[in-house]
């Protein structure tokens, strides 16, 4: 046992995996296979879903490529289905990893909120903020040494 079987089944105490597992009632907008999408308990905006994965897959970190090619194709489906049912003025694909980033259920999960230009949203991003160029170019010249395709290389062993 260790970290890689830390998402192969269902967590007892994970809400999300107790609503796959039909233990606690949802407003179900579908289900797949290997995912399913429902309204959460308290949604921000009419027609707010949480598109999940069956297995109980933490973080985006955790998910294999195949999981995150399917999710990210659910996700266009549930989008398409709210945009053609719900006819928003836009729509936010919301994703959090990680307390600091406010998630607060530990089972990954796709928020996607149908927006209006008066919902009780609001903005999702701070004030715009200056960076010096120099904290700018480390961060840039840090990312660089391992770019997006070159495999992991910290974080899950
Ligand atoms: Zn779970």
């Amino acid at each position: 046992m260790g970290a890689a079987d830390q998402g192969s089944a269902m967590q007892a105490d994970c809400p999300f995996c107790q609503i796959i597992s039909g233990d606690e009632p949802a407003r179900t907008v579908a289900t797949w296979d290997d995912a399913m999408a429902f309204f959460p308990r308290t949604p921000a905006t009419l027609g707010h879903t949480l598109l999940v994965p069956r297995r109980h897959v933490p973080d985006i970190w955790s998910m294999t490529r195949p999981e995150a090619a399917r999710l990210g194709e659910l996700a266009l489906e549930v989008a398409e289905s709210l945009r053609d049912t719900l006819r928003p003025d836009g729509l936010n694909v919301i994703q959090s990893n990680g307390a600091a980033a406010t998630q607060t259920v530990p089972h990954l999960h796709v928020h996607l909120v149908p927006r209006w230009a008066d919902d009780r949203m609001g903005g999702i991003w701070p004030p715009p903020g200056e960076w010096p160029p120099e904290d700018l170019d480390d961060a840039l010249a840090r990312v660089r040494r391992s770019p997006p395709g070159a495999g992991p290389r910290s974080s899950t062993p």
